[in-house]
């Protein structure tokens, strides 16, 4: 089909991962934690999948143990009781709740919008539902040259995004820690959003909260979901992958009111049916468990957040060390530098990938060929055995000029 024509190309996913391993490079790129899981996961999951009644198909909207954590665990975040029955759904990763509400919710002719720099799987999740992706700029207040970058001063201007929005508009996909810069909304800031919001009532919101504990300093995770007036048009999603260091497991969750999530509840039957049971078992006794004082810390959370701290601060400072300019993040494991001051960056593809590519051994997106970040990226990851993901992967095609000053 025509909508599915754009998407013919390999993601920056499936180029940089395999030529990480080709290059022998840490990867730095494809976000997921490079540490053994703790564990109290682990052991959940040996325990659950030798369990011969959990290896049958679980609910189709998700195993009872688990959206019955979930509604416990997340009471508090949400500041409401939640029904575990009929306002929780369980996905394969937080992915597939994307796909699952703009299946749900998006048909043709509906626009949804979404803040640049995104998450990729946003555009192509839009454009699968047949809608027409719309987009407002993360734009970095001016300071004075010498002053460090950060997150805290990317901004959205309200005025832009008024002007996006239309009764064509069906969702807006927000998310908060960000990906790729590392931008934690603050609840004015979702307040503002929200105002804007309430002259465009048939405006759903996503929003995308898989990073929840991973923020610095003294940020605070404050859900779309809580500001006022807002849950009854929002969707929550989460992802076990980040919080227990399981990318690879794909549980993820929706969380929001009955009239939005039974809709993808019914979707859900028609497209994977369920997710797989013994790791919803595993998750839900990791939820259980998270609660409960660790390593020294009152909570795994705790321990969690603590631990990303200390990375975080570590490698921000390194970088400046290096004299590079890196964009200081207030959440999420990601961090962005701005390459555009990079003396000597040569925009050239490297002859060993280009070989690598001839034998079949990396899958390239045509037209990345010339793209100055894609380039750094490869370069770094040949020359430098360090592997980061170039950011015009993070905007749409019409914007790659703006991603591609900086790598994360
Ligand atoms: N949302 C964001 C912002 C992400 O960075 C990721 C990364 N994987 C996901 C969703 C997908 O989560 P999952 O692995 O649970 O599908
Ligand atoms: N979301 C992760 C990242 O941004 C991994 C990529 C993916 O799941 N497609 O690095």
């Amino acid at each position: 089909p025509q909508r599915v024509q754009q998407f013919q190309e390999p993601s920056v996913w499936l180029e940089f991962s395999p030529l990480s391993s080709l290059c022998n490079a840490i990867n730095l790129g494809q976000g997921f934690p490079d540490w053994k899981p703790p564990n109290f996961v682990l052991e959940a999951a040996s325990k659950a999948s030798s369990d011969p009644s959990l290896s049958q198909y679980a609910r189709s909207s998700g195993l009872q143990s688990l959206v019955s954590t979930i509604s416990k665990t997340y009471a508090p975040l949400l500041q409401r009781s939640i029904d575990p029955n009929k306002e929780v759904c369980i996905t394969v990763g937080a992915s597939e709740a994307i796909f699952l509400a703009c299946q749900t919710f998006v048909e043709p002719g509906d626009e949804v919008i979404f803040i640049e720099p995104a998450f990729d799987i946003y555009f192509g999740a839009v454009v699968y539902a047949g809608a027409t992706p719309r987009f407002v700029s993360l734009l970095m207040q001016s300071k004075e040259a010498t002053q460090p970058l950060a997150a805290s001063d990317l901004r959205l201007d309200y005025e832009e995004l008024r002007r996006v929005l239309s009764e064509r508009s069906r969702l807006l996909i927000l998310n908060t820690p960000h990906n790729p810069t590392g931008k934690v909304f603050k609840k004015e800031e979702l307040e503002n959003i929200a105002k804007v919001l309430q002259e465009f009532p048939r405006c759903l919101v996503l929003c995308d909260e898989v990073y929840q504990h991973l923020v610095y300093d003294d940020e605070v995770h404050v859900p779309m979901a809580t500001i006022e007036n807002m849950w009854e048009r929002t969707i929550s999603v989460y992802s076990a992958g980040k919080t227990f260091s399981v990318t690879g497991w794909k549980i993820g969750w929706a969380i929001g009111p009955f009239h939005l999530i039974r809709p993808m509840m019914l979707s859900q039957q028609w497209i994977v049916f369920s997710t797989t049971t013994p790791l919803q078992q595993a998750v839900a006794s990791s939820l259980e468990q998270a609660t409960q004082p660790f390593e020294s810390e009152p909570t795994y959370y705790a321990w969690l957040r603590k631990r990303y701290q200390r990375k975080r601060d570590y490698f921000y400072q390194a970088l400046i060390e290096a004299g590079l300019h890196p964009v200081k993040p207030q959440g999420s494991f990601f961090i962005m530098i701005d390459i555009s001051e990079i003396q000597g960056i040569r925009n050239e593809m490297p002859s060993i990938v280009k070989e690598w590519r001839k034998q079949g051994l990396l899958d390239i997106d045509e037209r990345t060929q010339n793209a100055m970040d894609y380039n750094f990226c490869r370069w770094q990851a040949v020359e430098k055995g360090v592997t980061a993901i170039p950011c015009s992967a993070f905007y749409s095609r019409q914007h790659q000029h703006l991603g591609s000053r900086y790598v994360r």
